[in-house]
């Protein structure tokens, strides 16, 4: 069985193929379309096409928001880039397009994607250090930087780990109350509500007016200073604040760790931080996945759904030194 796994980011539309064990065995990657209706389209275009070639049980959609109204399908509110998928039942009409084109009914589930991401992080560490349960993981905080910031929280409830969950699934980490340095510190309007939080110093979105350059012409100048921000950022919000690990993935953070230090800046800023209130430090780490963490995360929750729980993530046979660049395995404790 293949669940169909689409990850509807603010700039790029990602769909894949995954297997049972996890493992993406397709995907194609398209500009987000700015009209809802173009964005189903395609996703239906290759449920579709990939029909026959997989046995696809399920489909798993992650939307750049949150996700809630009726039958939990629209997008609230508007993301200001898909400023036409707000007001649209994305579950309701994607349901119908699919059954129409497939003549069956499939699975499929839609919700916020830091939720799918934190899922998904969290089952490679369980296949990597095997059960979670004897592993001090937790609280396990995943946090993107993307066209927007966005997390989530992972605790050990009873025997169990479950992602903690605001009202409504939101994740609100990056809305809060913030005060950071660039170029730019006039008032900057946030698309969630209110102005200046951390999405406006740490969000795509937010860069070009912020610091004068766009997240893919960074210079090493204006990296340094998001990664001040982000290591402030890290010690100031309650939830990063008490968690053991840390893990930043998201398009941005992942792209320019390939040619910045820019995690081990935020990291140097938040210890620095934590030592001087003579706090214990979160464990900083780079997500595993990388840019696969949503359509594996979408795998995770479709598999979920259908088997009412957590499916085990098979790892990839891959050379152990690319692991060992990208994770450390203990939390570092000042
Ligand atoms: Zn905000």
């Amino acid at each position: 069985m293949e669940v169909a796994a689409i990850d509807i980011g603010g700039t790029k539309l990602a769909m894949g193929i995954v297997h049972e064990g996890g493992q993406i065995i397709a995907s194609t990657v398209i500009p987000t379309p700015k009209k809802p209706e173009d964005g189903l389209g395609a996703i239906n275009n290759y449920v579709k096409t990939n029909w026959g070639a997989y046995d696809i049980g399920a489909i798993g959609v992650g939307a750049p928001a949150v996700v809630g109204g009726e039958n939990g399908g629209y997008f609230l509110p508007n993301p200001s880039n898909l400023a036409a998928w707000g007001n649209f039942n994305l579950k309701k009409n994607l349901d119908q397009l699919i059954n129409d084109s497939v003549g069956k009914k499939v699975p499929l589930s839609i919700e916020s994607d830091v939720y799918p991401a934190t899922a998904a992080e969290l089952l490679v560490r369980n296949s990597l250090f095997g059960d979670l349960k004897s592993h001090s993981l937790f609280p396990f905080f995943y946090l993107t930087i993307s066209t927007g910031v966005g997390g989530e929280q992972a605790i050990m409830d009873g025997t169990t780990w479950k992602i903690y969950r605001n009202e409504n699934g939101v994740a609100k980490v990056g809305h809060g109350e913030f005060k950071g340095i660039a170029p730019n510190q006039k008032p900057i309007e946030c698309n969630y509500e209110g102005f200046d939080c951390a999405e406006t110093y740490l969000g795509g979105n937010h860069m070009l007016a912020r610091y004068g350059l766009k997240p893919e012409d960074a210079s090493p100048e204006m990296m340094a200073m998001v990664a001040k921000n982000l290591g402030k950022f890290l010690y100031q919000n309650e939830l990063t604040r008490n968690s053991k690990i840390i893990v930043v993935g998201g398009k941005i953070a992942n792209e320019w760790n390939k040619r910045y230090p820019f995690l081990d800046e935020a990291k140097d800023c938040m210890l620095m931080l934590f030592n001087q209130n003579y706090l214990p430090a979160p464990s900083l780490e780079a997500s595993i996945l990388g840019d696969d963490v949503g359509l594996v995360g979408w795998w995770a929750i479709a598999m979920k759904q259908l088997t009412g729980k957590w499916p085990k993530y098979q790892i990839p046979l891959i050379p152990s030194a690319d692991y060992a660049k990208t994770f450390q395995p203990f939390p570092a404790i000042l």
